[in-house]
């Protein structure tokens, strides 16, 4: 039987590396909701519009086509056609995605969008609202987190693969800020939901904490 997996987390936990996993294995849809809001946030940013304003948010979103497309080396991002799954990863959408993504009125039609797309039958999906609010009926709820120290750690190297050069520490306070803003905001901000499974992955390896949700899915 097909069922729904919903992950949540703070930023640099392992979600997506480990989700992607997980779906494989499974041969489930992968669905990565912050790669959505990445999108919007960068078209947000290339036309000049003010991050603060909900209704030029939402307008925006209504007037914008998000595609998440499987590819051999993971998910591809499209927006509005455009394959743009590396510059999403920028500094400049990493530091502005948390304020983009607090208005409640772009959520709800964000929010619509995921569920629609979680329709397809098995699926993994990761975020920051997922058990709370996308999928709240998923038979399976992963609350994923780590140290600050620890994820700050995996963004250093995560960048350095990337060939960005980046520092620990500026790592580990903008962090700590986004996980402040996502937790902090009145619209569906990052909470663990009463019904899901805390998984800490600080001393996990990536296919232990992998595994560990399989067991989870398989029971
Ligand atoms: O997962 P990732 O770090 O790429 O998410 C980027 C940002 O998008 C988060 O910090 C959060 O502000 C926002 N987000 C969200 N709800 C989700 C997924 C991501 O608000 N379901």
């Amino acid at each position: 039987m097909n069922i729904q997996i919903a992950i949540d987390g703070p930023a640099g936990a392992g979600k997506s590396t480990i989700a992607k996993i997980v779906a494989e294995k499974l041969g489930y849809t992968y669905i990565d909701t912050g790669a959505m809001y990445r999108a919007l946030t960068l078209k947000a940013l290339n036309e000049h519009i003010n991050l603060e304003d909900a209704k030029s948010i939402t307008d925006l979103l209504t007037n914008t086509k998000i595609q998440l497309k499987p590819s051999s080396n993971g998910q591809l991002v499209f927006l509005d056609e455009k394959d743009v799954s590396e510059e999403i990863r920028s500094n400049e959408v990493t530091k502005n995605v948390s304020k983009v993504a607090s208005h409640a009125t772009m959520r709800e039609i964000m929010v619509d969008h995921q569920r629609e797309m979680a329709k397809q039958g098995g699926v993994v999906m990761d975020g920051r609202d997922i058990a709370t609010a996308v999928l709240p009926e998923a038979e399976l709820k992963v609350f994923m987190s780590a140290t600050v120290e620890e994820r700050a750690r995996r963004r250093y190297e995560d960048n350095k693969h990337r060939g960005i050069e980046s520092s620990l520490e500026q790592l580990k306070s903008e962090i700590a800020k986004r996980d402040k803003l996502d937790s902090e905001r009145e619209a569906s901000p990052l909470i663990q939901a009463p019904d899901a499974i805390f998984l800490d992955t600080t001393e996990l390896s990536i296919s232990e904490a992998a595994q560990t949700i399989l067991e989870l899915a398989n029971e």
